[in-house]
């Protein structure tokens, strides 16, 4: 087996210390200080933030690491190094603005990097590591988790920038995934801390496909997750800086219930089809996501026998099948 985890969070340190050096240096770090205040991110955000640079060069890291004797299998294993066919080892993150991703303690289990120049892949995160697990870590939470306790509610945004400037607004509650789709790892995690989730997507088709993709893992978990969109084309961090705090917290106020939220879908769609495939594919959609609410004990008894007597007169079936369909469904979901 590799390098254990006390090594490589040792070996993420070292390299946030060059990335961060870099960056504050007055000649190296010009171009990503100029990129940082161009974002509107203050200098002491930054620096709260740890941001580093990371320099557009083939072995700046490696070669300060010759220097500092972290060995080359420590830096392949971590993900800040890429081994060559041809032998030798070249840096991983080059030319990018460096995000350290630290856990609840803490301790920096890998970076996110945003390209400074025109890069294919706007954002590189570390790969999976023995200390890194992206499907069950979030950016930002040994900040907020404080915030997220004393207001009950975690808000989780899709991106980096996001995060900070929500923080530079003092909206501290506010969490990252790391570039993948809202897992139940993440909502295992964040119900340690929080009664209430607001997941908070970009209005952009990747933004709404995450919603979408969410919403599954959402009907799973019994803890009160809503959803909210910001407008027309942006993120938080553009709308906070944009329209401002209070019109962002006015979005997360009329986030919409996972089961609300499926209910509106119903709603649009059986008034959008007047053919009975269609509004039968609508009906089951959501009798699907009742039976999988229902399995999960997001909905109680009370709120099921309501919801049935609404739900028989919108699609015109009778509570007895409803509750027939729902019966063949439950259990048979997760
Ligand atoms: P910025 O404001 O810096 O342009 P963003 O955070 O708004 O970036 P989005 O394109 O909205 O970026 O993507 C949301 C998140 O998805 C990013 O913060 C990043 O974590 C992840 N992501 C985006 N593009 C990539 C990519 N090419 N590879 C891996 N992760 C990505
Ligand atoms: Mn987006
Ligand atoms: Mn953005
Ligand atoms: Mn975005």
């Amino acid at each position: 087996s590799g390098p254990g985890k006390k090594v490589l969070v040792r070996a993420n340190g070292w390299a946030l210390k060059l990335w961060q050096r870099n960056i504050w240096d007055e000649q190296k770090g010009e171009i990503a200080r100029n990129y940082v205040h161009g974002r509107e991110i203050s200098e002491s955000t930054a620096r709260e933030w740890g941001l580093g640079f990371a320099l557009d060069s083939w072995d700046d890291l490696c070669r300060a690491a010759k220097v500092s004797k972290v060995p080359e299998q420590v830096l392949i294993e971590g993900g800040l190094a890429v081994e060559r066919d041809s032998g030798g080892i070249y840096d991983k993150f080059r030319n990018r603005l460096m995000f350290p991703i630290a856990d609840v303690t803490g301790r920096v289990i890998g970076f996110g990097g945003r390209t400074l120049g025109d890069a294919p892949a706007k954002y590189m995160n570390s790969p999976a590591t023995a200390l890194f697990d992206k499907s069950n870590s979030v950016y930002g939470l040994d900040k907020a988790r404080h915030e997220i306790v004393q207001t009950g509610t975690a808000v989780v945004v899709e991106g980096y920038t996001d995060v900070i400037m929500c923080h530079q607004f003092g909206c501290k509650n506010v969490i990252a995934t790391l570039g993948t789709s809202f897992t139940s790892g993440h909502a295992r995690l964040l119900q340690r801390y929080a009664k209430q989730i607001v997941l908070v997507f970009d209005s952009d088709v990747a933004g709404m496909e995450a919603a979408n993709r969410a919403l599954e893992v959402c009907l799973a978990q019994k803890i009160d997750i809503k959803l909210a969109f910001v407008e027309e084309g942006k993120d938080p961090c553009d709308y906070l800086l944009t329209a401002g705090k209070e019109a962002f917290l006015q979005v997360i106020e009329n986030a919409r219930d996972v089961m609300e939220f499926k209910w509106d879908r119903l709603v649009k769609g059986l008034e959008n089809s007047d053919n009975l495939a269609d509004r039968r594919a609508a009906a089951e959609e959501y009798l699907r996501s009742f039976a999988a609410a229902l399995d999960s004990g997001k909905i109680d008894s009370i709120s099921r026998g309501l919801l049935v007597n609404k739900l028989s007169r919108i699609i015109g079936l009778s509570v007895a099948d409803i509750n027939a369909e729902i019966g063949k469904m439950t259990g048979r979901i997760r």
